[in-house]
Protein backbone atom coordinates (compact mmCIF):
# COMPACT_ATOMS: atom_id res chain seq x y z
CA UNK A 1 0.00 0.00 0.00
CA UNK A 2 1.48 3.37 -0.62
CA UNK A 3 1.51 6.16 2.25
CA UNK A 4 -0.72 9.00 1.89
CA UNK A 5 2.38 11.61 2.38
CA UNK A 6 2.10 14.97 4.79
CA UNK A 7 4.51 17.35 6.58
CA UNK A 8 2.91 16.50 9.84
CA UNK A 9 1.06 13.28 11.54
CA UNK A 10 -0.45 13.98 15.21
CA UNK A 11 -2.20 11.28 16.98
CA UNK A 12 -4.08 11.62 19.78
CA UNK A 13 -6.22 15.05 20.14
CA UNK A 14 -5.56 15.63 23.61
CA UNK A 15 -4.87 18.99 24.85
CA UNK A 16 -1.74 19.73 22.97
CA UNK A 17 -2.77 18.06 19.59
CA UNK A 18 -5.72 20.47 18.04
CA UNK A 19 -3.17 23.55 19.35
CA UNK A 20 -0.35 21.95 17.25
CA UNK A 21 -2.51 21.25 14.19
CA UNK A 22 -3.68 24.99 13.73
CA UNK A 23 0.21 26.08 14.45
CA UNK A 24 1.28 23.41 11.88
CA UNK A 25 -1.21 24.27 9.27
CA UNK A 26 -1.08 27.93 9.74
CA UNK A 27 2.56 27.66 8.87
CA UNK A 28 1.95 25.84 6.06
CA UNK A 29 2.45 22.48 6.08
CA UNK A 30 0.21 19.63 5.28
CA UNK A 31 -1.14 17.72 8.15
CA UNK A 32 -2.81 14.71 9.39
CA UNK A 33 -4.36 14.20 13.06
CA UNK A 34 -5.84 11.17 14.34
CA UNK A 35 -8.13 10.37 17.20
CA UNK A 36 -9.39 6.88 18.31
CA UNK A 37 -12.05 7.83 20.79
CA UNK A 38 -13.57 11.39 21.26
CA UNK A 39 -12.03 14.74 20.03
CA UNK A 40 -10.39 16.52 23.15
CA UNK A 41 -9.70 14.21 25.21
CA UNK A 42 -9.48 13.28 28.82
CA UNK A 43 -9.54 16.77 29.67
CA UNK A 44 -13.15 17.61 27.46
CA UNK A 45 -14.17 14.79 27.77
CA UNK A 46 -13.49 12.43 31.14
CA UNK A 47 -10.94 14.92 32.79
CA UNK A 48 -11.24 18.36 34.45
CA UNK A 49 -14.51 19.84 32.84
CA UNK A 50 -16.75 17.13 33.58
CA UNK A 51 -15.08 16.38 37.02
CA UNK A 52 -15.35 20.48 37.65
CA UNK A 53 -18.87 21.01 36.44
CA UNK A 54 -20.08 17.59 39.06
CA UNK A 55 -17.91 19.57 41.00
CA UNK A 56 -20.03 22.60 40.91
CA UNK A 57 -23.23 20.71 41.03
CA UNK A 58 -22.02 19.51 44.46
CA UNK A 59 -20.89 22.78 46.13
CA UNK A 60 -24.59 24.31 45.57
CA UNK A 61 -26.20 21.13 47.35
CA UNK A 62 -23.82 21.64 50.39
CA UNK A 63 -24.55 25.60 49.97
CA UNK A 64 -28.07 25.04 50.19
CA UNK A 65 -27.56 22.45 53.14
CA UNK A 66 -25.89 24.79 55.10
CA UNK A 67 -28.05 27.70 54.58
CA UNK A 68 -29.10 28.01 58.40
CA UNK A 69 -25.61 28.79 59.37
CA UNK A 70 -26.09 32.04 57.37
CA UNK A 71 -29.42 32.53 57.72
CA UNK A 72 -31.33 31.54 55.08
CA UNK A 73 -34.36 28.72 55.41
CA UNK A 74 -35.44 26.53 52.86
CA UNK A 75 -38.15 24.36 54.07
CA UNK A 76 -38.20 21.11 52.98
CA UNK A 77 -35.06 18.31 52.57
CA UNK A 78 -32.08 19.27 50.49
CA UNK A 79 -32.30 16.66 47.39
CA UNK A 80 -30.51 16.52 44.03
CA UNK A 81 -31.75 15.04 41.33
CA UNK A 82 -28.91 12.95 39.85
CA UNK A 83 -30.19 13.37 36.29
CA UNK A 84 -30.06 17.20 35.98
CA UNK A 85 -26.42 16.83 37.11
CA UNK A 86 -25.30 14.22 34.72
CA UNK A 87 -27.53 16.32 31.95
CA UNK A 88 -25.99 19.33 32.78
CA UNK A 89 -22.28 18.07 32.98
CA UNK A 90 -23.17 16.48 29.64
CA UNK A 91 -24.39 20.04 28.58
CA UNK A 92 -21.18 21.93 29.49
CA UNK A 93 -18.94 18.65 27.81
CA UNK A 94 -20.93 18.74 24.95
CA UNK A 95 -20.19 22.50 23.99
CA UNK A 96 -16.34 21.58 24.69
CA UNK A 97 -16.42 18.63 22.74
CA UNK A 98 -18.17 20.46 19.74
CA UNK A 99 -15.91 22.96 20.12
CA UNK A 100 -12.65 21.07 19.43
CA UNK A 101 -14.51 18.67 16.84
CA UNK A 102 -15.53 21.48 14.96
CA UNK A 103 -12.72 23.50 14.82
CA UNK A 104 -10.53 20.19 13.69
CA UNK A 105 -12.90 19.80 11.46
CA UNK A 106 -13.03 22.75 9.43
CA UNK A 107 -9.20 23.31 9.99
CA UNK A 108 -7.72 23.72 6.63
CA UNK A 109 -4.92 21.99 5.59
CA UNK A 110 -5.65 19.41 7.72
CA UNK A 111 -7.01 15.52 7.16
CA UNK A 112 -8.78 14.19 9.93
CA UNK A 113 -8.52 10.78 10.66
CA UNK A 114 -11.00 8.81 13.37
CA UNK A 115 -9.54 5.46 14.61
CA UNK A 116 -6.80 4.07 16.70
CA UNK A 117 -3.10 4.72 14.78
CA UNK A 118 -0.28 2.87 15.18
CA UNK A 119 3.43 3.32 13.86
CA UNK A 120 4.51 0.96 11.02
CA UNK A 121 8.02 2.96 10.83
CA UNK A 122 9.66 5.73 12.41
CA UNK A 123 8.40 8.10 9.10
CA UNK A 124 4.67 5.81 8.69
CA UNK A 125 1.00 5.31 10.98
CA UNK A 126 -1.61 3.48 10.15
CA UNK A 127 -5.10 4.31 10.86
CA UNK A 128 -7.80 1.77 9.85
CA UNK A 129 -7.22 1.35 6.30
CA UNK A 130 -4.72 3.91 5.68
CA UNK A 131 -1.37 4.62 5.60
CA UNK A 132 0.04 8.08 6.72
CA UNK A 133 3.68 9.05 6.04
CA UNK A 134 5.46 12.16 7.50
CA UNK A 135 8.77 13.46 8.72
CA UNK A 136 7.50 14.95 11.81
CA UNK A 137 5.09 13.18 13.86
CA UNK A 138 3.76 14.46 17.26
CA UNK A 139 2.40 11.68 19.80
CA UNK A 140 -0.46 13.32 21.94
CA UNK A 141 -1.81 10.15 23.19
CA UNK A 142 -2.37 11.21 26.67
CA UNK A 143 -3.44 7.97 29.54
CA UNK A 144 -6.01 6.31 30.89
CA UNK A 145 -6.79 5.05 34.27
CA UNK A 146 -5.06 1.89 35.86
CA UNK A 147 -6.90 -1.50 36.57
CA UNK A 148 -5.11 -2.91 39.54
CA UNK A 149 -4.14 -6.41 39.29
CA UNK A 150 -6.18 -6.98 42.38
CA UNK A 151 -8.01 -10.87 42.74
CA UNK A 152 -11.81 -10.60 42.26
CA UNK A 153 -12.34 -7.67 40.26
CA UNK A 154 -13.19 -9.42 37.11
CA UNK A 155 -16.41 -10.88 39.11
CA UNK A 156 -17.36 -7.38 40.06
CA UNK A 157 -18.75 -4.00 38.59
CA UNK A 158 -16.22 -1.22 39.20
CA UNK A 159 -16.23 2.13 37.94
CA UNK A 160 -13.06 4.56 36.42
CA UNK A 161 -13.34 8.11 36.05
CA UNK A 162 -14.64 7.24 32.79
CA UNK A 163 -17.38 5.50 33.67
CA UNK A 164 -18.20 7.75 36.20
CA UNK A 165 -19.03 10.37 33.49
CA UNK A 166 -22.03 7.62 32.35
CA UNK A 167 -23.97 7.71 36.59
CA UNK A 168 -26.68 9.14 36.82
CA UNK A 169 -28.38 7.95 39.64
CA UNK A 170 -26.84 7.88 43.86
CA UNK A 171 -25.05 5.60 44.70
CA UNK A 172 -25.89 4.43 48.54
CA UNK A 173 -22.45 3.81 49.15
CA UNK A 174 -19.45 4.37 47.00
CA UNK A 175 -16.21 2.80 47.83
CA UNK A 176 -13.43 5.03 46.40
CA UNK A 177 -10.12 3.11 45.97
CA UNK A 178 -7.57 5.58 46.08
CA UNK A 179 -6.55 8.88 48.32
CA UNK A 180 -5.42 10.99 45.53
CA UNK A 181 -6.26 13.99 43.39
CA UNK A 182 -8.80 12.19 41.16
CA UNK A 183 -10.32 9.85 44.12
CA UNK A 184 -10.77 13.00 46.41
CA UNK A 185 -12.49 14.83 44.24
CA UNK A 186 -15.28 12.13 43.68
CA UNK A 187 -15.48 11.35 47.06
CA UNK A 188 -16.13 14.33 48.04
CA UNK A 189 -18.53 14.98 45.10
CA UNK A 190 -20.73 11.88 45.79
CA UNK A 191 -21.11 12.37 50.07
CA UNK A 192 -22.30 16.27 48.73
CA UNK A 193 -24.50 14.59 46.40
CA UNK A 194 -25.72 12.09 49.25
CA UNK A 195 -23.29 8.96 48.85
CA UNK A 196 -22.20 7.18 52.19
CA UNK A 197 -18.50 7.46 50.92
CA UNK A 198 -15.79 5.39 51.96
CA UNK A 199 -11.92 6.55 50.33
CA UNK A 200 -9.54 3.45 51.20
CA UNK A 201 -6.18 4.79 50.82
CA UNK A 202 -3.22 2.43 51.02
CA UNK A 203 -0.47 4.90 52.55
CA UNK A 204 -0.63 7.12 55.50
CA UNK A 205 -1.42 9.69 53.99
CA UNK A 206 -3.58 11.39 51.56
CA UNK A 207 -2.89 12.82 48.41
CA UNK A 208 1.46 11.87 49.45
CA UNK A 209 2.99 14.10 46.88
CA UNK A 210 1.77 16.73 49.26
CA UNK A 211 3.31 17.64 52.85
CA UNK A 212 1.90 16.68 55.95
CA UNK A 213 -0.40 19.52 57.06
CA UNK A 214 -1.82 19.72 53.74
CA UNK A 215 -2.84 15.91 53.77
CA UNK A 216 -4.10 15.98 57.43
CA UNK A 217 -6.25 18.98 56.70
CA UNK A 218 -7.85 17.73 53.54
CA UNK A 219 -8.24 14.69 55.52
CA UNK A 220 -9.91 16.78 57.89
CA UNK A 221 -12.38 18.45 55.49
CA UNK A 222 -13.30 15.67 53.89
CA UNK A 223 -14.19 14.19 57.36
CA UNK A 224 -16.12 17.04 58.39
CA UNK A 225 -18.73 16.31 55.60
CA UNK A 226 -19.01 12.38 56.89
CA UNK A 227 -16.62 11.03 54.54
CA UNK A 228 -14.91 7.86 55.46
CA UNK A 229 -11.16 7.58 55.28
CA UNK A 230 -9.16 4.83 55.62
CA UNK A 231 -5.38 5.14 56.19
CA UNK A 232 -2.88 3.00 55.84
CA UNK A 233 -5.19 0.12 54.44
CA UNK A 234 -4.23 -1.91 51.48
CA UNK A 235 -6.96 -3.55 49.18
CA UNK A 236 -5.92 -7.08 48.77
CA UNK A 237 -9.30 -8.48 47.31
CA UNK A 238 -12.83 -7.87 46.09
CA UNK A 239 -15.88 -10.32 45.59
CA UNK A 240 -19.39 -9.55 45.28
CA UNK A 241 -22.00 -9.94 47.91
CA UNK A 242 -25.48 -10.16 46.25
CA UNK A 243 -26.24 -7.02 44.62
CA UNK A 244 -23.13 -5.36 46.56
CA UNK A 245 -19.80 -5.23 46.31
CA UNK A 246 -16.87 -6.07 49.33
CA UNK A 247 -13.45 -4.69 49.43
CA UNK A 248 -11.04 -6.77 52.10
CA UNK A 249 -7.87 -5.12 53.91
CA UNK A 250 -5.00 -5.61 54.85
CA UNK A 251 -4.75 -2.92 57.95
CA UNK A 252 -3.63 -2.51 61.40
CA UNK A 253 -7.07 -1.05 62.80
CA UNK A 254 -10.37 -1.14 61.73
CA UNK A 255 -12.61 -3.67 60.03
CA UNK A 256 -11.10 -5.75 57.80
CA UNK A 257 -13.54 -5.22 54.95
CA UNK A 258 -15.81 -2.81 53.93
CA UNK A 259 -18.84 -3.12 51.77
CA UNK A 260 -20.36 -0.55 49.41
CA UNK A 261 -23.01 -0.63 46.62
CA UNK A 262 -20.52 1.32 43.76
CA UNK A 263 -16.44 0.60 43.54
CA UNK A 264 -14.74 3.55 42.27
CA UNK A 265 -10.90 2.52 41.11
CA UNK A 266 -8.89 5.59 41.23
CA UNK A 267 -5.06 4.53 41.93
CA UNK A 268 -3.56 6.49 39.23
CA UNK A 269 -2.89 6.56 35.40
CA UNK A 270 -1.03 4.86 32.61
CA UNK A 271 -0.09 6.18 29.37
CA UNK A 272 -1.70 4.75 26.14
CA UNK A 273 1.54 3.15 25.27
CA UNK A 274 1.07 -0.67 25.11
CA UNK A 275 -0.44 -0.63 21.66
CA UNK A 276 1.33 2.57 19.60
CA UNK A 277 3.57 0.27 17.97
CA UNK A 278 6.26 2.00 19.22
CA UNK A 279 8.79 -0.74 18.70
CA UNK A 280 8.17 -0.23 14.95
CA UNK A 281 9.38 3.29 14.80
CA UNK A 282 12.33 2.52 17.49
CA UNK A 283 10.31 5.40 20.29
CA UNK A 284 12.04 4.58 23.92
CA UNK A 285 10.33 4.19 26.54
CA UNK A 286 10.70 4.34 30.61
CA UNK A 287 10.16 1.08 32.84
CA UNK A 288 6.45 2.64 33.48
CA UNK A 289 5.57 2.85 29.94
CA UNK A 290 5.81 6.83 29.45
CA UNK A 291 8.15 8.17 26.06
CA UNK A 292 11.50 9.47 27.06
CA UNK A 293 11.90 13.07 25.82
CA UNK A 294 14.56 15.65 26.19
CA UNK A 295 13.89 19.17 27.27
CA UNK A 296 12.52 20.17 24.36
CA UNK A 297 10.18 16.99 24.05
CA UNK A 298 11.95 15.30 21.63
CA UNK A 299 11.92 11.44 21.75
CA UNK A 300 15.47 9.09 20.99
CA UNK A 301 13.85 8.92 17.46
CA UNK A 302 14.78 12.09 15.21
CA UNK A 303 11.70 13.45 13.74
CA UNK A 304 9.41 12.37 16.32
CA UNK A 305 8.22 14.49 19.58
CA UNK A 306 6.06 13.32 22.63
CA UNK A 307 3.48 15.88 24.21
CA UNK A 308 1.33 15.83 27.12
CA UNK A 309 0.64 13.24 29.62
CA UNK A 310 2.54 10.55 27.26
CA UNK A 311 5.88 11.95 28.11
CA UNK A 312 5.62 11.72 31.88
CA UNK A 313 7.12 14.81 32.50
CA UNK A 314 3.49 16.27 33.34
CA UNK A 315 0.15 15.24 34.30
CA UNK A 316 -2.14 18.16 33.75
CA UNK A 317 -4.05 19.97 30.68
CA UNK A 318 -1.81 23.17 31.73
CA UNK A 319 1.11 21.14 31.83
CA UNK A 320 -0.25 19.20 28.19
CA UNK A 321 -0.90 22.40 26.77
CA UNK A 322 2.70 24.24 27.52
CA UNK A 323 4.14 21.09 25.81
CA UNK A 324 2.62 22.94 22.69
CA UNK A 325 3.96 25.98 23.59
CA UNK A 326 7.20 24.78 23.96
CA UNK A 327 7.17 22.58 20.56
CA UNK A 328 6.60 25.38 18.41
CA UNK A 329 8.36 28.03 20.00
CA UNK A 330 11.08 25.77 18.78
CA UNK A 331 9.91 24.86 15.34
CA UNK A 332 8.54 28.07 14.70
CA UNK A 333 10.05 31.05 16.63
CA UNK A 334 13.69 30.45 17.08
CA UNK A 335 12.28 30.34 21.00
CA UNK A 336 14.46 27.91 22.69
CA UNK A 337 11.50 27.31 25.40
CA UNK A 338 12.09 24.07 27.36
CA UNK A 339 10.00 22.05 29.77
CA UNK A 340 12.55 22.54 32.65
CA UNK A 341 11.69 26.25 32.64
CA UNK A 342 8.04 25.11 34.06
CA UNK A 343 7.41 25.74 37.48
CA UNK A 344 5.55 22.64 39.21
CA UNK A 345 1.66 24.01 40.02
CA UNK A 346 -1.65 22.49 40.35
CA UNK A 347 -4.94 22.00 41.74
CA UNK A 348 -6.95 19.60 43.88
CA UNK A 349 -10.47 20.69 43.25
CA UNK A 350 -12.22 19.59 46.66
CA UNK A 351 -13.50 22.41 48.17
CA UNK A 352 -12.53 24.36 49.56
CA UNK A 353 -9.50 23.84 47.03
CA UNK A 354 -5.82 23.38 47.37
CA UNK A 355 -3.58 25.47 45.22
CA UNK A 356 -0.10 24.28 44.99
CA UNK A 357 3.13 25.93 43.26
CA UNK A 358 6.66 25.12 43.48
CA UNK A 359 8.40 23.02 45.95
CA UNK A 360 6.64 21.28 48.85
CA UNK A 361 7.86 22.15 52.59
CA UNK A 362 9.46 18.73 52.31
CA UNK A 363 11.63 19.00 49.49
CA UNK A 364 13.03 21.99 50.53
CA UNK A 365 13.62 20.76 53.98
CA UNK A 366 15.40 17.18 51.81
CA UNK A 367 16.99 20.38 49.54
CA UNK A 368 18.70 21.54 53.63
CA UNK A 369 18.81 25.20 52.35
CA UNK A 370 18.18 27.87 55.11
CA UNK A 371 14.60 28.65 54.42
CA UNK A 372 12.18 31.02 55.94
CA UNK A 373 9.00 30.02 56.17
CA UNK A 374 4.96 31.86 56.84
CA UNK A 375 2.02 30.27 57.57
CA UNK A 376 -1.62 31.37 58.03
CA UNK A 377 -4.91 29.69 59.07
CA UNK A 378 -7.75 30.72 57.25
CA UNK A 379 -9.79 31.05 60.15
CA UNK A 380 -7.74 34.74 60.54
CA UNK A 381 -8.67 35.27 57.48
CA UNK A 382 -11.59 38.36 57.20
CA UNK A 383 -12.80 36.87 54.11
CA UNK A 384 -13.32 33.48 55.33
CA UNK A 385 -14.61 34.31 57.76
CA UNK A 386 -17.36 36.57 56.36
CA UNK A 387 -18.57 33.63 53.58
CA UNK A 388 -18.04 31.41 56.78
CA UNK A 389 -15.81 29.09 55.09
CA UNK A 390 -12.74 29.04 57.83
CA UNK A 391 -11.35 25.31 56.85
CA UNK A 392 -7.45 25.37 55.31
CA UNK A 393 -4.60 27.30 55.57
CA UNK A 394 -1.75 28.94 53.61
CA UNK A 395 2.07 28.55 53.63
CA UNK A 396 4.80 30.15 51.64
CA UNK A 397 8.72 29.38 51.51
CA UNK A 398 11.59 31.57 50.57
CA UNK A 399 15.15 31.27 50.64
CA UNK A 400 16.63 32.80 52.88
CA UNK A 401 19.59 34.56 51.23
CA UNK A 402 18.41 35.00 47.47
CA UNK A 403 14.86 35.71 49.23
CA UNK A 404 13.00 34.60 45.72
CA UNK A 405 9.94 32.29 46.42
CA UNK A 406 10.27 28.15 46.58
CA UNK A 407 6.90 27.02 46.77
CA UNK A 408 3.38 27.97 48.16
CA UNK A 409 0.26 26.03 49.09
CA UNK A 410 -3.08 27.27 49.84
CA UNK A 411 -5.87 25.47 50.89
CA UNK A 412 -8.39 27.21 51.24
CA UNK A 413 -11.54 29.40 49.74
CA UNK A 414 -10.06 30.54 46.39
CA UNK A 415 -6.75 29.30 47.00
CA UNK A 416 -6.55 27.64 43.23
CA UNK A 417 -7.17 31.29 41.94
CA UNK A 418 -5.13 33.16 44.68
CA UNK A 419 -1.83 31.37 44.44
CA UNK A 420 -1.28 32.60 41.09
CA UNK A 421 -0.07 35.70 42.24
CA UNK A 422 2.50 33.89 43.82
CA UNK A 423 3.74 31.88 40.82
CA UNK A 424 3.47 34.69 38.58
CA UNK A 425 6.13 36.50 40.97
CA UNK A 426 8.12 32.99 40.80
CA UNK A 427 8.42 33.52 36.91
CA UNK A 428 9.33 37.21 37.25
CA UNK A 429 11.85 35.66 39.12
CA UNK A 430 11.34 38.62 41.44
CA UNK A 431 12.10 38.65 45.72
CA UNK A 432 9.27 37.93 47.79
CA UNK A 433 9.60 41.62 48.68
CA UNK A 434 7.68 42.38 45.58
CA UNK A 435 4.13 41.18 46.94
CA UNK A 436 5.06 42.15 50.57
CA UNK A 437 5.32 45.84 49.70
CA UNK A 438 2.42 45.40 47.29
CA UNK A 439 -1.22 46.68 48.07
CA UNK A 440 -3.75 44.20 47.62
CA UNK A 441 -7.87 44.48 48.25
CA UNK A 442 -9.50 44.48 51.06
CA UNK A 443 -11.92 42.58 51.66
CA UNK A 444 -9.89 39.23 49.68
CA UNK A 445 -8.10 36.01 50.72
CA UNK A 446 -4.93 37.96 48.64
CA UNK A 447 -4.55 40.68 50.88
CA UNK A 448 -3.48 38.54 53.74
CA UNK A 449 -0.22 37.11 51.82
CA UNK A 450 1.71 40.54 52.24
CA UNK A 451 0.72 40.21 55.74
CA UNK A 452 1.78 36.54 55.86
CA UNK A 453 5.02 37.53 54.51
CA UNK A 454 6.16 39.91 57.16
CA UNK A 455 6.06 37.64 59.31
CA UNK A 456 8.31 35.05 58.22
CA UNK A 457 10.09 32.62 60.32
CA UNK A 458 12.95 30.23 59.89
CA UNK A 459 12.22 26.93 58.83
CA UNK A 460 13.00 25.18 62.16
CA UNK A 461 14.73 22.03 61.20
C1 LIG B 1 -10.99 12.65 36.41
C2 LIG B 1 -9.88 13.54 35.95
C3 LIG B 1 -9.86 14.86 36.34
C4 LIG B 1 -8.83 15.70 35.91
N1 LIG B 1 -8.84 16.99 36.33
C5 LIG B 1 -7.84 17.82 35.93
C6 LIG B 1 -7.84 19.19 36.32
O1 LIG B 1 -8.72 19.66 37.02
N2 LIG B 1 -6.83 19.99 35.87
C7 LIG B 1 -5.82 19.50 35.07
O2 LIG B 1 -4.93 20.26 34.70
N3 LIG B 1 -5.80 18.21 34.69
C8 LIG B 1 -6.79 17.36 35.10
N4 LIG B 1 -6.77 16.06 34.69
C9 LIG B 1 -5.66 15.59 33.82
C10 LIG B 1 -5.91 16.03 32.38
O3 LIG B 1 -7.16 15.54 31.93
C11 LIG B 1 -4.79 15.53 31.45
O4 LIG B 1 -3.56 15.89 32.02
C12 LIG B 1 -4.96 16.22 30.11
O5 LIG B 1 -6.12 15.72 29.48
C13 LIG B 1 -3.75 16.12 29.21
O6 LIG B 1 -3.80 15.03 28.43
P1 LIG B 1 -3.06 14.85 27.06
O7 LIG B 1 -2.98 16.10 26.25
O8 LIG B 1 -1.80 14.19 27.34
O9 LIG B 1 -4.02 13.82 26.31
P2 LIG B 1 -5.49 13.35 26.60
O10 LIG B 1 -6.35 14.49 26.98
O11 LIG B 1 -5.45 12.18 27.50
O12 LIG B 1 -5.94 12.90 25.14
C14 LIG B 1 -5.30 11.89 24.43
C15 LIG B 1 -6.16 11.52 23.25
O13 LIG B 1 -5.46 10.61 22.43
C16 LIG B 1 -6.36 9.62 21.98
N5 LIG B 1 -5.57 8.43 21.65
C17 LIG B 1 -4.92 7.60 22.51
N6 LIG B 1 -4.26 6.65 21.82
C18 LIG B 1 -4.52 6.86 20.53
C19 LIG B 1 -4.12 6.20 19.35
N7 LIG B 1 -3.28 5.17 19.37
N8 LIG B 1 -4.59 6.67 18.18
C20 LIG B 1 -5.41 7.74 18.14
N9 LIG B 1 -5.81 8.40 19.22
C21 LIG B 1 -5.36 7.98 20.41
C22 LIG B 1 -7.30 9.42 23.15
O14 LIG B 1 -8.53 8.87 22.71
C23 LIG B 1 -7.46 10.85 23.64
O15 LIG B 1 -8.54 11.50 23.01
C24 LIG B 1 -7.80 15.19 35.07
C25 LIG B 1 -7.82 13.87 34.65
C26 LIG B 1 -8.85 13.05 35.08
C27 LIG B 1 -8.85 11.62 34.62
Amino acid sequence: MTAKKYDAIVIGTGQSGPSLAARLTKEGLKAAIIERKLFGGTCVNMGCVPTKTLVASARAAYMARRGGDVGVTIDGPITVDMQRVKERKDAVVRQSNDGVTNWLRNMSNLDVFEGHGRFESPTTVRVNDHLLEAHKIFVNVGGRAMVPDMPGLEEVDYLTNSSMMEVDFLPEHLIVVGGSYIGLEFGQMYRRFGSQVTIIQRGDRLIPRDDDDVSTTVKEILENEGTEVRLNAECTSVEKRGEKVAVKLDCDGGSKQVVGSHLLLAVGRRPNTDDLGLDNAGIETDSRGFIVVDDQLRTNVPGIWAIGDVNGRGAFTHTSYNDYEIVVANLFDNDPRKVSDRITAYGLYIDPPLGRVGMTEREVRQSGRKTLIGKMMMTRVGRARERGETQGFMKILIDAESKKILGAAILGIGGDEIVHSILDVMYMDAPYTVIQRAVHIHPTVSELIPTMLASLEPLQT
